[in-house]
């Protein structure tokens, strides 16, 4: 079986676009693939945390992932942070990344202006630990959003670089873009993503939110004043709640256009607020059942993590070796 790694940060609670873009894709890849799926942590403290909120929100995301139909006898589900191959990969690539490479992140551009009083170093290298983690379990695809395009094309430029030196190490990864639901914008701002650390709750739908609240944020959606449910681009707002029906619906978008034709935005506005919420309420349902149940998800994070920790240190072992480290005796 070819092999699949991906992750999420424990930044923010979820939301509609983290769910459609990533995680309902994980849940169809899983039979396909030999997954990982990394709750990464280590990502997260790039931007400051408490850390009381982060081990919580760390468990929630993990949780979620199993929630949302990921079988964790069958998929790797873990904390990065309890593989510390993501980290000593991660220095490693580092000294084989160029600032000038990294300079042109436009993450690191977004992220350092949004935390101007926090620009770490590790804001910037946070493409090289991504690398780390995809590298590290020799993944052959790599499921994201299309924001992370940038960061994966990085990803293959390192394995291309370091394999052109010390000879085939690393399988050089393919992104995995889904057909549906790629990019969900903001309801507020549609000419932006939607993000789980954006400080407008109503720019979002989190995935825990109560149904009256997602049908309340669905209908406040910022639109325009075509008054038309039309797929396109002159029409962000519409066009994107069009996506966020299509992915919950599985209704094409030229479906969507004659199921609403004639009909005024308030009615698409309630059919999309009520299809988010009949493939949300049974997840946060699963959610609530799994939360009961400590000793299990403790049962899993154990095994999982020396699942990780095998294929992790595999391939670390071989890097050590190629770039000189002394053999451990
Ligand atoms: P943050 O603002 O903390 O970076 P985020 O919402 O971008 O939060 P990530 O943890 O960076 O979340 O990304 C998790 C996954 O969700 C990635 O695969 C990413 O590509 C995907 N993703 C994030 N936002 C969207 C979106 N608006 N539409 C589709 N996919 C998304
Ligand atoms: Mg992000």
């Amino acid at each position: 079986k070819k092999i699949l790694f991906s992750g999420m940060q424990a930044t923010g609670n979820l939301t509609l676009g983290n769910y459609l873009g990533a995680l309902k894709n994980w849940v169809n890849l899983s039979d396909e693939y030999e997954c990982f799926y990394s709750v990464v942590d280590m990502h997260s403290i790039t931007v400051r945390q408490d850390p009381a909120t982060l081990r919580k929100r760390a468990r929630a995301l993990l949780t979620l992932y199993i929630a949302a139909g990921l079988d964790p006898k069958k998929n790797c589900i873990y904390y990065q942070s309890h593989v510390s191959g993501h980290a000593e990969l991660s220095w490693i690539l580092n000294c084989f990344t160029y600032m000038g490479e990294l300079n042109r992140m436009t993450q690191f551009k977004d992220k350092s202006a949004k935390h101007a009083d926090n620009i770490n170093a590790g804001l910037f290298t946070y493409p090289v630990l991504m690398a780390a983690d995809i590298l590290l379990y020799q993944a052959d695809v790599v499921p994201v959003g299309i924001d992370q395009m940038q960061h994966l094309e990085l990803t293959r430029d390192i394995a291309i670089r370091f394999n052109n030196l010390y000879g085939d190490v690393f399988t050089v990864p393919e992104a995995y873009i889904g057909k549906v639901g790629a990019k969900i914008m903001s309801l507020q701002e549609p000419c932006k993503k939607m993000s789980k650390s954006d400080e407008n709750p109503n720019g979002s739908i989190y995935l825990m939110d109560d149904p009256d609240t997602i049908i309340r944020k669905c209908k406040r959606a910022v639109t325009d004043s075509e008054a038309c449910v039309a797929y396109r681009d002159e029409q962000p707002g519409v066009k994107n709640l069009i996506d966020i029906y299509s992915a919950c619906t599985g209704k094409t978008p030229s479906e969507v256009e004659s199921e609403f034709e004639g009909k005024g935005y308030g009615d698409f506005k309630m059919a999309v607020g009520e299809a988010v919420v009949s493939i949300l309420k049974p997840l946060q349902d699963r959610v609530k059942e799994l939360e009961a149940d400590k000793a299990y998800i403790d049962s899993i994070i154990k095994e999982n993590a020396e699942k990780a920790n095998y294929y992790a240190a595999k391939t670390l072992r071989k890097v050590q070796r190629k770039v000189g480290f002394p053999d451990r005796i």
